[in-house]
């Protein structure tokens, strides 16, 4: 939100209580403001910016234009023994997962694996959060989304494809779960817009301009180009998975199709996610978190220092240990936007 540099520090309890009241006073119910708060409280708490409270501004246009229903309540509908439809009927995609989480537990524990197809779905925030309480629980996950067309395919000239994140989550012996989450393009939509909001140039092969040339400024970028997908055609190929996965294959709108024009203010891509969880005991019988402690430990002394989530639960100990760093104008901010009373 703001960008002075006073620190404020708030628990994960304060922050996600100062959330939920934002999200019930734009009219989100209480069910609903409960999950989206401990949501975004938790990225901001692990250093995810781009989807922390950074993101509060976006989830109050999108809801007080209309475009999403903060009032949702999801329906599921069972299409196999293992496999799930849910329609978030317009409204975020965190209480969709929430509302089939009973569903998934019962699939996996029979038959060892469970999908789920949401569609009419925002996700506005980062997958990881949806993935870890699977891996906590000693399952395999996997999950995509898409969002809004920022990102121009390989020799193209306008941009199809969202930044389509996929994340992937795992147990492990003897740790935490390790879990990558990655949007498959260049750089994440909210990180171009941070970077243009404090004027920093981006890096050589992060987007183009509205004239198809490379560019490193991020406002040319957003203005009328686009970024383009990471790792040139394999990126875009796992782009168009992504696609297919968590639009065509759940009934939700590709990010090209998202139209929000209507909703001037609207913020948050209205599509589908897909999910996949599994019981690893039904591959190696017990011995999944074993392996994978072997293969992370051969990583490590292979030279690999840093591995997914590390970054993450760094952040995560040290805001445990201190509180979550905010800037007490964006702290004031938030208190605003809550009705309460600003630090003097
Ligand atoms: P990053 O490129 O910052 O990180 C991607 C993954 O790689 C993370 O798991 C990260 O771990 C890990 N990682 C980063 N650097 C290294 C390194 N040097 N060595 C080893 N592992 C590394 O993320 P993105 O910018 O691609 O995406 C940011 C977020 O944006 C994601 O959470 C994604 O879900 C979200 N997003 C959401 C969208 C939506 O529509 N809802 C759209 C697009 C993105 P760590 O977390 O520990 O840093």
């Amino acid at each position: 939100m703001s960008t002075d540099t006073l620190r404020h520090f708030v628990s994960l309890a304060e922050l996600t209580d100062i959330l939920a009241r934002i999200f019930l006073r734009a009219g989100v119910s209480a069910q609903n403001a409960a999950i989206l708060a401990a949501n975004c409280a938790r990225c901001e708490r692990d250093g995810a910016h781009s989807h922390g409270v950074f993101r509060i501004p976006g989830y109050l246009a999108s809801l007080n234009s209309g475009w999403v229903d903060g009032k949702a309540e999801p329906v599921l509908e069972p299409a196999s023994e293992a496999f799930l439809r849910v329609d978030a009927r317009n409204g975020f995609a965190q209480p969709a997962l929430a509302a089939a989480a009973g569903a998934i537990a019962d699939m996996v524990s029979r038959f060892g694996v469970a999908i789920v197809a949401t569609r009419d779905s925002h996700h506005f925030s980062a997958l990881w959060p949806d993935l870890e309480p699977f891996a906590a629980d000693g399952l395999v996950s996997l999950s995509t989304v898409t969002g809004i067309a920022t990102v121009i395919p390989p020799g193209g000239h306008r941009p199809v494809f969202g930044t389509n994140p996929m994340a992937f989550a795992t147990p492990v012996e003897g740790g935490p779960p390790l879990i990558f989450d990655l949007a498959t393009s260049s750089m994440s939509n909210g990180d171009l817009r941070i970077a243009a909001r404090e004027g920093r140039t981006v890096p050589e092969g992060t987007g183009l301009d509205a004239l198809g040339r490379p560019s490193t400024v991020p406002q040319d970028i957003l203005d009328g180009g686009g970024l383009i997908p990471f790792g040139g055609h394999k990126g875009a190929a796992i782009a168009l998975m992504v696609e297919i996965l968590s639009s065509a294959l759940t009934g939700g709108q590709f990010s090209a199709e998202v139209d929000f024009s209507s909703h001037p203010g609207a913020e948050t891509p209205k599509t589908g996610q897909f999910l996949m969880v599994i019981d690893p005991d039904c591959g190696t019988r017990s011995r999944h978190r074993s392996r994978v402690a072997t293969l992370v430990e051969m990583l490590r002394s292979a030279g690999q220092s840093r591995l997914p989530s590390d970054r993450r639960y760094a952040n995560r100990a040290l805001a445990d240990r201190d509180g979550i760093p905010l800037t007490r104008q964006t702290y004031n901010d938030l208190l605003a936007l809550a009705d309460e009373e600003p630090l003097g």
